[in-house]
């Protein structure tokens, strides 16, 4: 994951750009939301009104794990509007179905609340982004980790004393994926040592398996094996016109716009800092790549 900057006002502004009323309309849905006290499902929806705002913010690429979808009038179909806090209910984390996915989280995850979703937030736009359908439909559904209680009825995810240990990657008021995960070559690892930071890295990689998945583990090893050459060649000769080549491929790998970031990002400061030991993980991507070749 990394985190997709934008200011409150110009999310609105993009909201508003392709869809004037949006804003207007998701007030009054809100308000009904607010005097019946809870979530009623209207006869339509209208977040796929906005979705392709939260598309191009986000490069058109999965918010979490940070897959590249497509951009064309069928990306529709490959991305999914997710509510990042459930609006209807929040289910129990892990399913009783995959009770392995909480493995090594040994700290409180928060409790389910079948009746009542964050009931105030289904048109709230610093509650949305988009993901990919396995994040969304398989990993993500209804669950909503917390430390401590709930504020079921909060109004805005900017002011709230609540304690999620996913992480909300648009705007700045939640804390920056990038210092939450990080990459050792192609495998998600907590990016802090200790405290909160950490408890959050490691629910963000067991909630969103995203150490196992085997296509995002090629598609991050492809990532490696062509940075490691982009940086070799980088610094070839100044005549060298593979060079001029080679750097702009650095920029496009690690850009925002660009397929697992956060990933390629860990690789190029652990370049900068021990290239022998990011050899090491290139050999490791391209064994990788080749046993499945
Ligand atoms: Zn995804």
């Amino acid at each position: 994951m990394i985190r997709y900057a934008v200011t409150h006002a110009e999310l609105r502004q993009r909201i508003n750009d392709i869809a004037p009323t949006w804003l207007d309309k998701a007030r009054e849905r809100t308000e009904a939301y607010r005097v019946a006290g809870n979530y009623v499902k209207p006869p339509s929806d209208i977040w796929s009104e906005i979705k392709r705002a939260y598309m191009d913010l986000q490069g058109y690429k999965c918010g979490f794990c940070e897959r590249r979808l497509e951009r064309s009038e069928f990306g529709n179909i490959e991305h999914d509007v997710e509510h990042f806090r459930p609006k209807g209910m929040v289910e129990q984390w892990p399913p009783a179905s995959a009770p392995e996915r909480a493995n090594g989280l040994n700290f409180s995850l928060g409790a389910a609340s079948p009746g009542l979703g964050y009931f105030l937030l289904p048109h709230e736009p610093d509650n949305y982004l988009i993901s990919c359908k396995t994040c969304n439909t398989a990993f993500k559904s209804n669950g909503f980790p917390v430390e401590g209680a709930r504020e079921l009825n909060m109004e805005s995810p900017r002011h709230t004393n609540e304690r999620p240990l996913l992480v909300y990657p648009i705007g700045s008021f939640d804390d920056d994926p990038q210092k939450l995960i990080r990459f050792e070559g192609i495998v998600p690892v907590p990016a802090a040592r200790s405290g909160r930071r950490r408890r959050r890295g490691q629910t963000l990689i067991n909630f969103f398996g995203l150490a196992e998945r085997d296509g995002l583990l090629i598609e991050r090893s492809i990532t490696i094996v062509n940075l490691h050459l982009a940086l070799a060649l980088a610094s070839a000769g100044s005549t060298d016109p593979t060079r001029q080549i080679a750097q702009h491929m650095l920029q496009v790998l690690t850009s925002d716009r660009a397929a697992h970031a956060n990933c390629a990002r860990s690789f190029v400061a652990l370049w900068e800092a021990d290239q022998a030991g990011a050899l090491a993980f290139s050999e490791a991507a391209l064994g990788h790549l080749l046993s499945v070749a």
